[in-house]
C-alpha cells in the first residue's frame, strides 16, 4: 500500500526537527534526498511533456531549466547540506556516532541494520569500536 506521508516527506524534501533527527526513523536521510530529486525531476518532465503541444519549446526551454535549480537542484543541495551538519551534531553527542559501524548516511548501524537514534544502540554498546582516522 502506498504510504502517503512518505510521498509527502519526499516531494517536501522534509528537513525534519530535532525529532525526526535522531529518532529511529529518521524522515530525512541521503537516500530520502535522491528519491527527493527523481520525485521532482520526474514532475517537470511530466509538466513539460504535457505542455508540448500548447507551447513552442523552441522560444521557452530554458524554463525548464530554472524549474529544475529552483524546485530540484537548489531544495536538495539545502537539504543535503543541513542533513550533514545535524549528522555531524550527531556524531559528536553519541556513541553510535564514534563508532566504525555508523553509517551517516542513514543515520545507520551498519552491522545491525538498523537506525539509531541518542536513545535506541541496538548493541547497548557491547560491539562498539573506534572509528579509525587517517
Ligand atoms: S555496533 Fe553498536 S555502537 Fe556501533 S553503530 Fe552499531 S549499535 Fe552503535
Amino acid at each position: 500500500m502506498i504510504n502517503l506521508d512518505k510521498i509527502i516527506d519526499l516531494f517536501m524534501f522534509r528537513e525534519g526537527t530535532e525529532e525526526d533527527d535522531y529518532s529511529t526513523k529518521p524522515v530525512v536521510t541521503t537516500g530520502s534526498i535522491v528519491w527527493g530529486v527523481l520525485f521532482r525531476f520526474a514532475i517537470i518532465m511530466l509538466v513539460s511533456l504535457s505542455l508540448m503541444h500548447y507551447i513552442d519549446w523552441k522560444f521557452y526551454w530554458w524554463t525548464v531549466f530554472i524549474a529544475i535549480w529552483f524546485f530540484v537542484a537548489y531544495p536538495a543541495n539545502r537539504q543535503y547540506e543541513q542533513f550533514y551538519t545535524r549528522m555531524d551534531k550527531f556524531e559528536e553527542e553519541t556513541l553510535c556516532g564514534s563508532c566504525k559501524y555508523f553509517s551517516p548516511t542513514g543515520q545507520l548501524c551498519t552491522m545491525y541494520d538498523e537506525h539509531v537514534s541518542k536513545t535506541h544502540i541496538p548493541c547497548d554498546g557491547e560491539s562498539w569500536e573506534p572509528k579509525q582516522f587517517s
